[in-house]
């Protein structure tokens, strides 16, 4: 039987635009735009310049602290310039700007471990770091954090997300049933490196053969597959965690207080590219779909590579665009240009017509209670929203504004229009600096 966890909302899926669809990599552009802010922490630091020669997958940008990320070249050829580009988040950000030489020369820094098993868990951590892996669900914190949790929370159990619960989103599904072995292979060196007893699978059961290849692959391998209720936001970490162990992660805290490790699908695959093969993470599978694209794909495309040649690729847009989002209509980040790049956290690429992009007007809330009963947080939206449109912050705070997953649901349900979700994060926004002073 599918489980799942409380509350959440029944989104339209989308998703027969792409689950069939094989994932086609698409030739490396001409010239790559590789974001060093691209992961959450500190940007990392270009160690390359103007002129230099670089090979692919070599690192042309190394980390600035722990919690940041080294970055590598996905293509070999010339760097032509390091500049200012359009930031997915807004505004513009540094970028190397790689002329690619059309040769693959290839870096070779990173040395192949086919014999894993061999390694610590701290050479493990160091090949992860090295690799520039990042959370590539869509939360792009770098992997080598999160597997070095406290000493005093271990992790008994390991949870890979192939949930997938976004509408339209097909990339983890397809990377699912083209590459399991590798994932199952990743889960087991997350599960080395953390000393866990336990491996759990989750997908959505609107993937019924990714399910059935995912056991197929972890037969026999002490992992175990659930088949989680098509639900969104049932990829989220908590939802997760609570559908599949029963635990519930304490408010404020993380995974590890419940000793819990929860990694995306993709991310495993990436460790297993880097531990194994000596890859380091260099392009990723990007969904792109929508009304306004022409033919819907999942593409395998090198980091840096522009929107707008994802959208070439997938032979152009049909008809007017009124909404460009990166990644899920649910969480993803509405774009105002396709000239910004591919980063390591972009699952999907979505264009929409004027006719979808359009909010109806907010009226008042007639207290029906609907963003309640969706809250997979069991917050009050509704009252938290209020506050903070009056700037009682504290209010917020106490309600538990914090807690706030942005997963959206309520302003999915809401019949008045109102986006709470603007006026919690105003709250969540004000509270960080309340608590800084
Ligand atoms: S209040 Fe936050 S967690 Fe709850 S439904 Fe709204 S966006 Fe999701
Ligand atoms: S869903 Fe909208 S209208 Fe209903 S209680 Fe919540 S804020 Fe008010």
């Amino acid at each position: 039987m599918a489980i799942t966890f409380k509350g959440g909302v029944h989104p339209p899926e989308s998703k027969h635009y792409t689950e069939d669809k094989p994932i086609e990599r698409i030739p490396a552009p001409e010239v790559v735009y590789v974001l060093l802010s691209q992961h959450i922490g500190a940007p990392a630091k270009p160690i390359v310049k103007r002129g230099d020669v670089v090979k692919k997958g070599q690192k042309i940008a190394e980390a600035a602290g722990f919690v940041s990320a080294n970055i590598h070249s996905p293509v070999s050829g010339k760097v032509k310039t390091i500049d200012r580009i359009p930031h997915f988040l807004g505004s513009y950000s540094q970028a190397v700007v790689i002329e690619n030489d059309g040769e693959d020369t290839p870096a070779e820094e990173l040395e192949p471990h086919p014999d894993w098993q061999n390694l610590s868990p701290e050479d493990i951590r160091n090949i992860v770091a090295e690799a520039g892996i990042v959370g590539m669900g869509g939360a792009t914190f770098p992997t080598h954090v999160k597997l070095s949790p406290p000493k005093e929370k271990p992790i008994h159990t390991v949870i890979l997300n192939g949930a997938e619960c976004e509408p339209y989103l097909t990339a983890d599904h397809r990377l699912m049933l083209e590459n399991p072995d590798e994932i199952v292979e990743g889960a087991l060196i997350i599960k080395h490196t953390l000393g866990a007893e336990r491996v759990i699978i989750g997908i959505e059961n609107n993937k019924p053969d990714a399910i059935e290849t995912m056991r197929k692959s972890a037969e026999g391998r002490g992992i175990e597959v659930a088949e989680l209720k098509t639900k969104y936001p049932q990829g989220a970490e908590k939802q997760l965690i609570n559908a599949l162990t029963g635990l519930e992660v304490p408010s404020g805290g993380l995974p590890f207080d419940v000793g819990c490790y929860v990694q995306n699908v993709g991310t495993a695959k990436a460790i297993y590219d880097a531990v194994v093969k000596g890859i380091p993470l260099i392009e990723r599978v990007v969904t792109v779909s929508g009304l306004a694209v022409k033919e819907p794909k999942n593409l395998l495309a090198p980091i840096g590579t522009k929107l707008s040649e994802l959208v070439d690729a997938c032979g152009g847009t049909s008809g007017e665009v009124g909404k460009v989002i990166m990644g899920g209509p649910m969480m993803g980040l509405a774009q105002w240009t396709l000239e910004t790049s591919v980063t390591k956290g972009t699952s999907g690429l979505l264009l929409f017509p004027p006719e979808m992009a359009s909010v109806g007007e907010e009226t008042t809330c007639i207290s029906c209670a609907s963003c309640v009963d969706v809250c997979p947080m069991r917050l009050l939206p509704t009252s938290i929203a209020h506050n903070a449109k009056y700037g009682r912050f504290e209010i917020a705070g106490k309600l538990g504004a914090m807690d706030c997953i942005e997963c959206g649901s309520c302003v999915f349900v809401c019949p008045a229009n109102i986006n709470l979700l603007h006026y919690i994060r105003w709250a969540k926004l004000e509270l960080r600096k309340m608590a800084k002073k």
